[in-house]
């Protein structure tokens, strides 16, 4: 090794999203930005052509939420006898098989539905279920963000497999308020409903202060001894309950049974399609947080995906509709109540970004 060599810095080791092309249907390699129109033949299959002449259909399934080993294998071997090995997964877990022959679609959507995986998801539908996996990996939920999706999923089946909604409907679920699943026409979230209880015995040996003051979004928290040991206070008027402060400090006791319930959000869009992107507003809060199946929010989803198909026009999302029908009617619509949950006293929020449907003082 020379000299040169050795003080070469090291370079950070980024992986990044990988390189698409090297996996990427070779039509669709050829022909990248050179599509010329597309089409839906059935629900679950996307039709493209380029200017070339060249053409692709793409066969759309969900999968579960999270999938065992097994599962990948099996819609593997489907990828490899039907779709010559191409696959892909979208952000809403669901997976599309590209093919280059519209002879393979209709056995390749066969062995699909009948190894269980239903196609569609495309148009006008009730599009997978994006949801947050923090009960896996994250620090803060305060329930099963999947478990609730695996309920709603058995409700919303036939929305999946055809094409009949007014347009598409989104539905997210997260495990806590901060929410990093996003914006949906339907968003189902688990909120804390208390302000974390301090155990101080814990706090001296388990915390390190700044970084729990500092996690606040709010600042609601502030450094104070207790019983002549170091510790932390919390001024309850300012907390939104958001638990943040959970992770970096255990002894902010805020994830009980009792404290956890879960809100259901209407009306959010990411796309600028039509209209512009909207945050989603609060149509119910404190739900049971009732696992396994979660029968109060399945019912509540049921009821609002109903009212939306009834009455929305072609083409409008939850949120268009909403604002065209006006709030009062849509809990009129929904039969939903309009509670003191819906009446936002934290002074704070007259200051922030807050545009839900709470009524502001
Ligand atoms: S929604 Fe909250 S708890 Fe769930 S993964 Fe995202 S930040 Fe973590
Ligand atoms: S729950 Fe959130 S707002 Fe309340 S004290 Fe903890 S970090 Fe601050």
């Amino acid at each position: 090794m020379t000299t040169t060599e050795r003080v070469k810095p090291r370079m950070p080791d980024e992986v990044g999203v990988p390189d698409p092309f090297s996996y990427m249907h070779p039509v669709m390699k050829k022909n990248y930005g050179n599509w010329d129109w597309h089409d839906r033949p059935r629900p679950g299959v996307l039709h493209h052509v380029s200017k070339s002449g060249d053409e692709i259909w793409t066969v759309r399934a969900g999968t579960q939420r999270q999938m065992d080993v097994f599962t990948i294998r099996k819609l593997c071997d489907i990828g490899d006898e039907y779709a010559d090995g191409h696959v892909r997964f979208t952000t809403r877990s669901n997976i599309e098989f590209m093919v280059a022959d519209e002879a393979k679609v209709a056995p390749l959507v066969e062995a699909l539905t009948g190894a269980g995986f239903p196609v569609g998801g495309t148009g006008a539908s009730v599009t997978m279920i994006s949801h947050t996996q923090g009960w896996l990996h994250c620090d803060i939920p305060g329930t099963d963000a999947s478990g609730v999706v695996k309920g709603l999923m058995d409700l919303l089946h036939e929305e999946f497999i055809q094409e009949k909604m007014p347009n598409r409907v989104r539905i997210t679920t997260s495990c806590c308020q901060i929410n990093c699943g996003g914006q949906g026409d339907i968003a189902v979230n688990v909120q804390y409903t208390k302000p974390p209880k301090i155990n101080h015995d814990l706090v001296a040996n388990v915390c390190e202060r700044p970084a729990v003051v500092a996690r606040c979004p709010v600042a609601a928290i502030r450094p104070a001894m207790v019983n002549g040991k170091p510790s932390l206070e919390i001024d309850e008027k300012k907390c939104v309950c958001c638990g943040a402060c959970y992770p970096p400090c255990p002894p902010m006791q805020i994830n009980s049974d009792e404290s956890t319930k879960i809100a259901i959000w209407v009306g959010g869009k990411h796309s600028n399609a039509r209209s512009k992107p909207t945050f989603h507003k609060l149509a119910v809060a404190n739900l049971p947080n009732n696992a396994p199946h979660w029968p109060e929010v399945v019912e509540v989803v049921k009821t609002i995906v109903q009212a939306y198909k009834k009455d929305a026009k072609h083409w409008e999302r939850m949120g268009e509709w909403i604002e065209r029908i006006g709030w009062n009617r849509f809990f009129e619509m929904t039969g939903l109540a309009f509670t003191k949950h819906h009446i936002d006293t934290w002074t704070g929020a007259r200051k922030t970004m807050n545009t839900s449907a709470h009524v502001h003082f």
